[in-house]
């Protein structure tokens, strides 16, 4: 079966900024992830760092088996669902 990207809508994540996605992290490889996404706020655009608000300035990119919110395993969640 392809592989197909999909994101964990967890309802005890109450950043909205912070996702967590099963996706490709490089050529051949998936895994789930978690995307914590910085934002340019006003402040930086006065102080010239952003040329936009809302505009993503950095992003931090972890490998994970378990949500760090609700404490599933994605694993386990793959197995039952036959993927
Ligand atoms: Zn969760």
């Amino acid at each position: 079966m392809a592989k197909k990207e999909e994101i964990h809508q967890c309802s005890q994540n109450k950043y909205k900024d912070v996702e967590i996605r099963y996706g490709k992290i490089n050529k051949e490889q998936w895994s789930w992830i978690i995307e914590t996404t910085w934002y340019a706020t006003e402040s930086e655009v006065e102080d010239g760092l952003a040329r936009e608000v809302r505009i993503p300035l950095h992003s931090d990119t972890l490998l994970i088996n378990f949500c760090p919110f609700c404490g599933v395993n994605f694993s386990d969640k793959r197995k039952k669902l036959g993927k």
